[in-house]
Order: structure tokens, then sequence, then C-alpha cells
């Protein structure tokens, strides 16, 4: 079978919800991914900031290899060794106080959004408590998850959804105390706005909301999904505010490339909320996608991840910025650590963007509001950042 033949089985088969690229990849190595036809990609993409580590690293790999002939799966009825081990320095890192493991990023949204109406519920055994969520958001495609998403396009389709959902402006303190009720039960955001176009969090804006949910028993929910994992430079995205949620939602490179997703909750919303029978998943916390986040977490410390990404980023962002400059195709750079955006003009459009740069040998994704999003794996270097800089200025200039 050729190039060719993957593409028309996949799409004779495979229910058509994602317009892809023309391209079969089979293998990476590093911050490089090979097509079918052996052609190389230089990858500032990470699957959707997904593959921190890079492809390939040989840890990581040996690590799931050994899980796989030990264990891959027994269920939540029981105890598991990587479930302790993942469990232990995932809640030694965040400073928070328990986590239930998922499989997604979708699922740890719908984990937290249960946990922060029980603990509503707990305390004045009312059913009709409501969540502030941000215009512009992306939190995942289930329904509980769509429901906190603030995009009309991705929600109207499936409506009704969840209720109790009011929407406030992303960065606008004033709009979200006025969407505060006395059913308030939870304020839900990205640390940094993926999805909706690389806006991050304003400090002023992150603190007052986090001030205005202590004064009213509010929950602060965050999304951590894309910007957490080292991609701003902290292991999480609000490490670098000093601002802490009351839960918070990881997957993507929480097992760079295994699916696994987790809400992790302080004390307080963990000693009043979920308990046995309020919550469950057959896969979640099994044995291999654990081993994946405890060798995750061993390898980010080792190989010093976030110093990297903190060191680096300076220079992504000269190089970015120098090419907002020279180019009329862009209008403005966006972004925090490895989480990058280029707000494209209206005359250009992004997806003719990413498929030329794929051409040429870059892998890049779009966000949007027309922002092409920059979003590599944790690894790369100045040398990785000069050549995706010609490739986009073979493009953009
Ligand atoms: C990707 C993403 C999700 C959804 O994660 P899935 O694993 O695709 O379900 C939720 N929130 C944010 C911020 C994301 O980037």
């Amino acid at each position: 079978m050729d190039t060719q033949d993957y593409i028309r089985i996949t799409e004779k088969n495979v229910l058509h919800t994602y317009n892809r690229l023309p391209v079969v990849f089979k293998r990476g190595e590093g911050v490089h991914l090979y097509d079918t036809d052996g052609k190389e990609y230089l990858d500032f993409a990470a699957g959707i900031a997904v593959f921190g580590l890079g492809y390939g690293n040989k840890e990581y790999n040996e690590a799931l290899k050994d899980q796989v002939d030990q264990l891959i799966h027994t269920s939540n009825l029981f105890y598991n060794v990587p479930l302790a081990e993942a469990s232990e320095k995932l809640i030694k890192a965040s400073g928070m106080d328990k986590v239930f493991f998922t499989n997604s990023g979708t699922e740890a949204i719908e984990g937290s959004i249960k946990a922060a109406r029980k603990y509503a519920w707990l305390r004045d055994h009312s059913t009709d408590h409501e969540i502030i969520a941000m215009r512009n958001s992306f939190h995942g495609r289930s329904l509980g998850a769509l429901s906190v998403t603030g995009n009309a396009g991705y929600q109207d389709p499936f409506k009704p959804l969840i209720g109790g959902i009011r929407f406030a402006d992303f960065n606008d303190l004033e709009s979200v105390r006025s969407q505060v009720t006395d059913k308030t039960c939870a304020i839900i955001m990205e640390t940094v706005q993926g999805e909706g176009g690389i806006y991050p969090a304003e400090p002023e804006f992150l603190k007052g909301v986090r001030e205005l949910c202590d004064e009213r028993d509010i929950l602060l929910i965050l999304d951590e999904i894309q910007c957490g994992m080292g991609r701003t430079g902290y292991l999480f995205a609000w490490q670098k505010y000093g601002v802490t949620p009351d839960i918070m939602a990881c997957a993507k490179a929480l097992g760079c490339g295994v699916p696994v997703g987790a809400f992790v909750l302080n004390k307080k919303t963990a000693e009043h909320s979920l308990v046995p029978g309020d919550h469950g998943s057959t896969y979640g916390g099994n044995p291999l996608a654990c081993r994946a986040v405890s060798t995750v977490f061993d390898l980010f410390e080792k190989n010093h991840i976030t110093e990297h990404v903190r060191r680096t980023a300076p220079y992504l962002e000269k190089k970015l910025d120098e090419l907002t400059e020279k180019s009329e195709k862009i209008t403005a750079r966006r972004g925090a650590g490895f989480m990058q955006g280029l707000v494209l003009a209206d005359s250009v459009k992004v997806g003719e963007i990413v498929a030329e740069a794929m051409k040429k040998g870059l892998v890049v994704i779009s966000a949007s509001g027309n922002v092409l999003r920059l979003v590599p794996p944790l690894i790369i270097t100045e040398s990785d950042i000069d050549q995706m800089y010609s490739i986009l200025a073979e493009i953009l200039l």
C-alpha cells in the first residue's frame, strides 16, 4: 500500500470530522516526523501540544515497553503500581491534594464540573448552580465540556447543552463580576486560551478572579490541558501568576502521547466533593497511562524541561517578532513560552499557510481568529527555531 491508499482507505472508513492534510506520518525522531514517502518534517505542532519530550525518547519508550510486558490494565477495583507513582509526582508538582485520572482532556473537564457542582450541592443542596465560563474558550467536545466552550459554531448544533452556564469576556474582570449570582459555584477558564487564538490571561485578571472566588466561595477551575506541563516554561501556567486553582484539568502533554488526562483538586475541594459512587472510569488511572505520566515527570526533571523552555522561549519570541515586523501578512504575535500565535492579516488564509508550510517540511497548525499556532515539542533548540524561521520567512515575507 502507498500513501494514496492509506488516505483513500481512511476516508472510506473514518467518519469525516476532520479535514486532514494529505500526509501520512509513519515515524518520529526528536523534533522530526517522517511520512510514508520518507520525507522529513520539522514539527512545531507536537500532535497539538502533546509530545513535549519529542519523538522516540529512549527512556520513555523503554518504560512503556516494560509496562506493556508487566501489566496494561486492571480497573479501579484494585490498586496498581504506576497509579501510586504517577499520583505522587503530580500531587507533589502541583502542590494540590488529590487527583482523578481520566483518558482525555474533555473527561478531565467533565470531572472538574462534577466536582464543583457536588461541592456546591453539599453546601446548600440546591440543584440549580451556575458556572461562569469564558467567551472564545475551548474545553473539549463532550457535552459538559462543550457547554462551557464559548464558541457558538461548536455548540449550536448540539443544543440543549447542560444548563446553568453563563459566559463572560476573558481578561475582563468586570464582565466576570457581572455574571456572578448567588448560584455561582465555579468559574472555569484556560490560563492561556489555546484554540481561541493564544491569549494568555493578564495577571491582574487572574488575580482578580481568584479574589472574587475567595470572597464568594466560588471554585476556580483552571484548564491547563494545553498550556500546562511545561509549555509556558512552568510546569503549570498558573505557577507564574502566583494564583492557585481549586481544581485543575490536565491532559495533552501529561502522558506525552499516551492518552491520559487528570483533574486535580485542592484540599478544600477534595474533602467536600466526590465520594465513592459519584464518579468513575474503567480505564482512568490505568497502569500503562500512569506509567507514561510517571515517566514524563521523571524525564521533565532529569532533562530540565521547564528551565529549557524558559531559557529558549525569548529566542523564539525574538524570531517571531522579527517575522511579524518584516511581514505584511502578520499583524501581531501573542503567547507564552512555547505556546505562540502569529495573527495573520485578513487577506491571508491560515489554512493555506499551514498547507504551504507542510509542503516545505514544517508542521504548524492553526487556531481561531486566523492565527498560526506554534506549539513545538519542548525540546526544540535555537537551530530548530532558525530552521522554522527560514521556512516561514519563505512563505510570509
Ligand atoms: C485539547 C483541549 C481540551 C480537550 O482535550 P481532549 O483530550 O481533546 O478531549 C480541553 N481544553 C483545552 C484547553 C484543550 O486545549
